[in-house]
């Protein structure tokens, strides 16, 4: 028999299990399926979000999971979305359990999509094994624990020369390396140089150290540069795929575009959190793209319940 819920929400972040929580507060039957990859799991310690500042974001993860399930009409399952189809009265909703967990095939009145990103690191040997530990790709999340060290800023993106001004805000001694990308111009080359931003443009070959504890970098053309810490940028990809038969609006990053309730362009369907422009951002900004969210949706069945003159059932 399906099971029908008021809203099934897709992606169990900090976005996704913001909205349930308000949501099932507001005595709505919730599910929320996640595949649990997290981006954030690369890290031992989240930072910034009020009253959690160092906790670990699995463990957020999991006290987020433990307030949704903790009322009646709250369920969170790990299981991944495979398929979203428009039905006459809602969505139906099906998705691969995880991690020994069922398979789920569902009816949802409505969807929150807060499936975040996955990114992918500049492709430099052994990056991944220090990132999360020396290699960062939040400023505002990981620079208080960097400042004042001699620091290295990665990356192949057009908004490379930015991030490095913006590094200068917790570290003075800046080398940024473009990997061989052509992402800085001269004049920009000048511009740093006048902030006292060294520049490197050779690729990088690999990063070295041992157990997670960076100790350098080894450039193309052989050169060793010592350096415990820094920043390398992700590109941050969009993996909704299963949605497409719904035809939701998007812009030129594949990031749902919503409005600011968080409605996305089809009737019954929102989202929350990193996967809504500007893409990625922080802990407590996706919890409130989810809070909002849930607060839409609440809205919109009072306005959908005065129309049709019913009654929550
Ligand atoms: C290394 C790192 C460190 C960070 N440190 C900090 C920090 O210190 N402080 C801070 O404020 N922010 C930090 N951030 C940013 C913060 O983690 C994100 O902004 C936040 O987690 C976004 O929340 P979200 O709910 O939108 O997405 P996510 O947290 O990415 O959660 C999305 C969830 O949806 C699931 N999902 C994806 N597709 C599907 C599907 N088809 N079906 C079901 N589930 C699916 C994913 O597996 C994942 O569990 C960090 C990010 C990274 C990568």
């Amino acid at each position: 028999m399906t099971q029908h819920f008021d809203v099934v929400v897709i992606g169990g972040g900090p976005a996704g299990l913001s909205a349930a929580l308000n949501l099932v507060r507001a005595r709505m039957r919730v599910l929320v399926l996640d595949a649990n990859r997290p981006r954030h799991s690369a890290t031992l310690f989240a930072h910034g979000f009020l009253t959690r500042d160092n906790i670990s974001p699995l463990e957020l993860r999991r006290l987020g999971r433990e307030d949704v399930s903790a009322y009646e009409n709250g369920e969170v399952q790990f299981a991944a979305v495979d398929a979203v189809t428009a039905l006459p009265d809602g969505y139906r909703v099906v998705a691969r359990g995880v991690k020994g967990h069922p398979d789920r095939d569902v009816h949802a009145r409505r969807i929150v999509v807060a499936t975040g990103l996955a990114e992918i690191l500049p492709d430099i040997g052994n990056a991944r094994a220090f990132y999360g530990t020396c290699l960062h790709s939040c400023l505002e999340c990981d620079g208080w624990e960097k400042q004042d060290a001699p620091l290295v800023l990665i990356g192949e993106s057009e908004d490379l020369a930015l991030q490095a001004f913006r590094a200068l805000q917790w570290t003075n001694d800046l080398l940024v390396l473009t990997n061989g990308a052509a992402v800085i111009d001269e004049a920009e080359e000048r511009e740093l140089a006048a902030s006292g931003i060294r520049l490197e443009r050779t690729p990088i070959d690999e990063i070295t150290g041992e157990r997670g504890v960076m100790t350098g970098l080894v450039l193309a053309d052989g050169r060793a540069l010592t350096y415990r810490a820094g920043f390398i940028r992700p590109r941050w990809e969009v993996r909704l795929g299963f949605l497409d038969p719904l035809g939701l609006d998007a812009d030129g990053d594949g990031l749902l575009i919503v409005d600011e309730r968080g409605r996305a362009s089809r009737p019954g369907v929102y989202a929350a959190g990193d996967i809504v422009p500007p893409g990625p951002q922080q802990i407590a900004i996706a919890a409130g793209h989810g809070a909002v969210a849930s607060a839409t949706i609440v809205d919109d069945d009072v306005r959908e319940r005065r129309a049709f003159g019913t009654r929550p059932v």
